[in-house]
C-alpha cells in the first residue's frame, strides 16, 4: 500500500515510557556484534547484511 496510513504510524511526541535504547545482538549469521534499539524489530548486520529479527539473536 502507498500513501498516508495515519491509523499505523500515529506516535504520541511526549511518550517517554518506550524511550529505545540500544542493545548488543549476536549476528545469526556471522557472530558479529549488532547494534539493535529496543524499538527495532529487525537489523541489519553491518559485516554481512544479514537481516536477522531480535527474536532469532542473542541479546547479551
Ligand atoms: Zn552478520
Amino acid at each position: 500500500m502507498r500513501g498516508s496510513d495515519p491509523a499505523q504510524k500515529q506516535k504520541s511526541p511526549c511518550s517517554t515510557k518506550n524511550a529505545p535504547v540500544p542493545e548488543f545482538v549476536t549476528c545469526t549469521q556471522c557472530g558479529s556484534e549488532v547494534e539493535l534499539w529496543t524499538d527495532e524489530e529487525e537489523t541489519l548486520c553491518p559485516s554481512c547484511n544479514y537481516r536477522f529479527f531480535k527474536r532469532e539473536a542473542t541479546i547479551h
